[in-house]
């Protein structure tokens, strides 16, 4: 499975999460999707979500019939792809034994791991194209994308192709 990460959502997954911080973000993602690939136009924030330091808390379904229900009339060539949310703790990109409750088969579940930078490192992929990390002025992130085709199968990370974010640097101060 390849995830396509465009601009505007790879934008839209970093502000949502620092503009947080050091709570948790949630949100939808929003795109196109065959078997071999899942296309990410836009991330667009649950503003009903309940951000607490660990964990989100919001009404799911609901959320999901009312964008359902915009995109049919208004956006009739995408769809809901999957959900983003945010950990600002380290090492832990993880989806959680809760998290993974509530993702389903053939979505892809972004989580962006943020916290507080060390230091400035370029953005780049790890060696399986799997991860996308990289610092901005005040924060390191670090994207995965999560999914899985079978109920039985555990959770994989996906291959992100994101152009725009490989090589991207903040101007330092
Ligand atoms: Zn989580």
């Amino acid at each position: 499975m390849k995830v396509f990460i465009l601009e505007n959502a790879f934008w839209n997954l970093l502000l949502s999460s620092v503009e947080v911080y050091p709570k948790e973000c949630l949100g939808l993602l929003i795109g196109s999707s065959d078997k071999s690939r899942i296309v990410v136009h836009h991330a667009v924030v649950f503003q009903t979500a309940e951000r607490f330091t660990r964990g989100v808390h919001f009404p799911r379904n609901h959320i999901h019939q009312g964008v359902l229900c915009f995109l049919e009339e208004c956006l009739t060539h995408l769809k809901i792809v999957g959900d983003f949310h945010s950990h600002t703790k380290e090492a832990d990109y993880r989806p959680s034994e809760e998290d993974q409750e509530g993702m389903d088969e053939d979505q892809v579940y972004v989580i962006v791991q943020i916290y507080k930078k060390k230091k400035n490192l370029p953005w780049r992929y790890n060696r399986q194209k799997t991860l996308l990390a990289g610092t901005t002025r005040d924060f390191y992130f670090k994207i995965g994308a999560w999914h899985k085709r079978l109920p039985a199968e555990s959770f994989k990370l996906a291959q992100i192709i994101c152009p725009f974010a490989a090589g991207f640097r903040s101007e330092k101060r």
